[in-house]
């Protein structure tokens, strides 16, 4: 095999990024957009000691799971890199590779339950936010492409609300008719960076305009092409983010039109939704997995919760409904102002945040409270060995995981073990079909505890 071959190859497993893994010469060969059970033809573009990258050029014998991917750009944005897949085999998919995290990483034999399915297989986010970009003459408004800065012009995602295809309409023309100068990555020059998106289960709408500066031209011409046309733009934010960073928003957002803020509710619970509010994107599979979450929990109303790494309190203050009392740890502080907000908004007096590293302030609150049930909620990177250390030795009865990285899940199942801690079974819940993310939640007890 050379590069720039064209081979035949059957494909016999999907990797973790959705690529096609077919086998030549002894060499696995990655094919995106090639399917298990399929024989294809593909260009190697890449060879390399151990594994070798094809390009699909042509299937040969297509997999009866094979669908038509509705989206105009799939193959080119890196973002739903599965829509080519039956979602039945979405779901398959999914669960036999958070049941490999736990074999090879882990070295755990947990069952690993099928997904529960979402809902809604597309149209199911309530956020986007996509860059904004000057190719020549034309502004691309999209995605990245997938493991690239270059951008993918998209006028119509469909895993996102159809009315943001109207705003981002809307906003072409007002981009266009204005000449708004927009944001160069290299130069740092430019105004207009990101455009964010937000929609409540309502179908009220944010737009928030990340820009590299304090201000934007024609402000009336803006608002008057959203105040008739689009009345479910409830909210015109500008966040003003002038670092050379790749993060979207800056700091400090202005309303210039509507409410600075918009509500959200979830399981009943009415939550405040601002730009910079991390919210999970799937409303309705989030309700399905924090009712996972709680079922598999069991909390009754004596328990006291610790609920760490609580984002805007989301989870403690369902939780506080099933339990006596809810202590929440994150560590951006404003994430902790909203949630004491959102108890409040929901007459919650039982629930109480605090700021800071969960490493750090973990130690006092066990020593203080008499905590009976613990849910953790980290980020990609997962539980720090210091804090599995803690909550281990604290001798706590049951402790609820959701987790959205099923391998750093199996690393940490893996401590948990050793420390004598058990986890039960493992609930894949899907948030975000049409990709390879899946969410868990499984719940540890201590062995002969
Ligand atoms: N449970 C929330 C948020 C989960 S996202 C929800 O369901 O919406 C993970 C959260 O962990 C983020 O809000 C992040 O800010 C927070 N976080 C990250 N590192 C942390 C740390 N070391 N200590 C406490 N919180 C942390």
């Amino acid at each position: 095999m050379k590069k720039n071959d064209s081979i035949e190859l059957t494909i016999d497993d999907l990797g973790t990024d959705g690529q096609g893994i077919g086998h030549a010469e002894g060499l696995a060969v990655f094919v995106d957009g090639a399917l298990p059970g399929e024989t294809v033809r593909a260009k190697v573009i890449a060879l390399k000691k151990s594994y070798a990258v094809g390009k699909l050029d042509e299937v040969l014998v297509p997999s009866p799971m094979r669908t038509c991917p509705p989206c105009r750009v799939f193959g080119k944005c890196g973002g739903c890199t599965l829509q080519h897949l039956s979602y039945a085999a979405q779901l398959q998919f999914k669960q036999n590779h958070v049941q490999g995290c736990m074999q090879r990483i882990g070295k755990l034999d947990i069952p690993v339950n099928f997904p529960l399915p979402a809902r809604h297989e597309y149209r199911y986010r309530n956020k986007a936010a996509f860059p904004v970009r000057q190719d020549g003459e034309q502004v691309d408004i999209g995605f990245y492409a997938a493991h690239s800065h270059r951008i993918v012009d998209v006028d119509d995602c469909k895993i996102e609300p159809s009315d943001f295809q109207i705003v981002m309409s809307q906003l072409r023309v007002w981009i266009v008719k204005n000449k708004i100068p927009v944001y160069d990555e290299k130069s740092h020059t430019g105004l207009l960076r990101h455009i964010v998106l937000r929609e409540n289960k309502a179908g009220e709408i944010m737009l928030v305009l990340c820009i590299n500066g304090e201000d934007i031209p024609n402000r009336s011409h803006l608002i008057m092409l959203f105040e008739f046309v689009l009345p479910q733009v409830k909210s015109i934010m500008l966040n003003c983010n002038t670092k050379r960073t790749n993060t979207i928003l800056g700091d400090r957002s202005i309303c210039i039109y509507g409410k600075d803020h918009l509500f959200e509710t979830l399981g009943g619970l009415e939550f405040k939704v601002g730009p910079n509010t991390f919210l999970q994107v799937n409303p309705a599979q989030t309700e399905a997995l924090y009712n996972t979450l709680f079922r598999m929990l069991a909390l009754t109303p004596s328990d006291t919760v610790l609920d760490l790494y609580c984002g805007v309190g989301t989870i403690s203050l369902a939780a506080a409904r099933r339990a006596r009392r809810v202590i929440g740890i994150e560590i951006v502080g404003e994430a902790v102002e909203a949630a004491k907000f959102n108890a409040k908004l929901n007459d919650i007096e039982t629930a109480e945040f605090f700021a800071g590293d969960t490493a750090e302030l973990l130690p006092s609150v066990l020593e203080r409270e008499n905590v009976s049930a613990v849910i953790v909620d980290p980020p990609r990177k997962g539980l720090d060995e210091a804090v599995v250390r803690m909550l281990a030795s604290s001798g706590v009865s049951r402790i609820g995981y959701v987790s959205c990285n099923p391998s750093t899940l199996a690393r940490d199942l893996a401590l948990f073990k050793e420390l004598g801690y058990n986890a039960g079974i493992v609930q894949p819940v899907d948030m975000f079909p049409q990709t390879t993310h899946v969410e868990c939640v499984t719940v540890l007890s201590k062995a002969n505890g």
